[in-house]
């Protein structure tokens, strides 16, 4: 891992695994931002999405399908008793909730610690009480309501840090070439 403000790649193959945990998801309202959240905690570093709420394959089919074509270790998995599988975690992890009622993330992300297994977690319909207590930090991007794929993305990029995307991203059908003007892409199918 890196300090957000070196210049070095802070998650690495050494790295304690990060994860995002998506509470109370709902397979009709939430589809498209549930998705796009999973795709979110993917490209900024996150090793894995855990779903909760509603049941969808359809999300994890997605996520699943965009690691395939553009590469990385990114897995997903639904969780039947997120609360409960938080309690455990917080035993020996760090839970970060994202909340417009946390602490500001400017004053917040220096301390909280990048050497131990971590989950970020957003919800979706409202989030029970004692997730409040579990967390070991209760961060907020700004405190007024917003979208959890922006909270998610802003957090990130300030805790995570700049990604080697070259390793972190092997091994996939599909890498896109930066360009100014083009869009450029790699297929390793068509080689
Ligand atoms: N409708 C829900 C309710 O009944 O409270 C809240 C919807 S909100 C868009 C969903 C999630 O986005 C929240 O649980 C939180 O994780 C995240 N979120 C929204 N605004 C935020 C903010 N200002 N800071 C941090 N996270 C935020």
């Amino acid at each position: 891992m890196r300090h957000p403000l070196s210049s070095e790649p802070m998650t690495d193959s050494s790295s304690p695994r990060l994860a995002v945990l998506r509470l109370g998801h709902r397979r009709e309202r939430d589809k498209r931002i549930t998705s796009h959240l999973g795709l979110t905690a993917r490209a900024f570093g996150a090793d894995e999405v855990i779903l909760s709420g509603e049941e969808d394959p359809s999300a994890l089919e997605t996520w699943n399908s965009v690691t395939e074509r553009f590469g990385g270790d990114f897995e997903c998995r639904y969780e039947t008793k997120p609360m409960g599988w938080l309690r455990q975690f917080s035993k020996s992890g760090t839970v970060i909730h994202l909340t417009m009622y946390g602490e500001p993330w400017r004053e917040t992300v220096e301390s909280i610690p990048r050497d131990t297994p971590t989950v970020v977690v957003v919800g979706g319909t409202k989030v029970p009480g004692e997730l409040f207590r579990i967390a070991d930090h209760n961060v907020s991007i700004g405190n007024q309501p917003h979208s959890e794929v922006a909270a998610l993305a802003i957090f990130l990029e300030s805790w995570v840090g700049a990604l080697d995307e070259s390793t972190r991203f092997a091994g996939g059908e599909i890498e896109v070439v930066p360009s100014e003007r083009a869009k450029r892409v790699r297929n390793s199918t068509e080689e």
